[in-house]
């Protein structure tokens, strides 16, 4: 791989103007090239998407410190598609989607457009890793840390390689570089939503519904994501694209599938 001077291809959901992209794009330029193709508004939870069925406009804009990018009308996946298809210099050594606004553990992971936009790099055959701030609990939203943890690790990512299919979930509590205990390398955990169903009436009378309710917590089980980020540790989680169960794979053999012709029809 080429790291002597890495292209690096850089996203997140929060939007163009988010704070975290910039800090992103702005500490990995130590690293390499740095492109920045964004969504132009906050695409958060809008999970992996793949924009099929309208066109996809793409324009010319600066990030909030003053850096080239460009941004799209499409979800977070898309533009990192639109970037390995051609619309950012070839090749691309590595994806980099952040820095979210929030930590993507459990099964945030399937709703974050931050951490399927890293999947859609993994997709398109390129080492990704997402980076997400914890800022939950903390009237702090300073994204330094978790830049500067974001360059040492696209660094690390360049060096090492990352097996195909795979990519890196991080997460880093929002905290001053001092209070952080250390770095984890961790299982995906379980979150624990408290959602509601807000049910108004707009001025027609007509009925809408909000998912509104407390912000999600999480199982502190030792080893997981939501654990390590509670204790005040950065989590790197490896996180996979084959989805299979391989422990229902034999169990699930034994289950009477010759007789699936005959009992089909009894099904009918
Ligand atoms: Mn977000």
């Amino acid at each position: 791989m080429n790291t002597d001077y890495p292209h690096i291809l850089v996203t997140n959901d929060d939007g163009v103007l988010a704070p975290g992209l910039a800090a992103l794009a702005e500490a990995l330029k130590a690293v390499g090239r740095v492109s920045v193709i964004a969504p132009d508004r906050n695409r958060s939870a809008s999970g992996h998407v793949k924009t099929l069925h309208r066109p996809l406009r793409v324009d010319e804009t600066c990030l909030a410190n003053g850096l080239p990018a460009l941004m799209t009308d499409g979800a977070p996946s898309d533009a990192v598609a639109l970037g390995l298809m051609g619309l950012v210099p070839q090749p691309v050594h590595l994806v980099v989607a952040g820095i979210n606004r929030g930590a993507n553990v459990g099964h945030d992971l399937t709703y974050s457009g931050t951490v399927t936009a890293a999947m859609e790099g993994v997709i398109g055959g390129v080492p990704a890793f997402a980076v997400s701030l914890d800022v939950r609990a903390s009237a702090s939203e300073d994204y330094d840390v978790a830049a500067a943890f974001a360059a040492y690790l696209a660094h690390l990512v360049l060096d090492h390689g990352l097996p195909p299919g795979v990519l890196l979930n991080v997460n880093v509590p929002a905290r001053a570089s001092t209070d952080i205990q250390g770095v984890k390398v961790t299982r995906m955990g379980i979150r624990v939503y408290r959602d509601v169903l807000v049910t108004r009436k707009d001025p027609s009378g007509r009925p809408y519904y909000w998912i509104g309710g407390d912000p999600p917590t999480g199982i502190l089980a030792e080893g997981t994501d939501f654990a390590a980020l509670t204790q005040g540790f950065i989590s790197v989680t490896p996180v996979q694209m084959d989805f299979t169960a391989y422990g229902l794979l034999g169990a699930l053999e034994s289950w009477p599938w010759d007789r699936w012709r005959a009992e089909s029809d009894a099904w009918k």
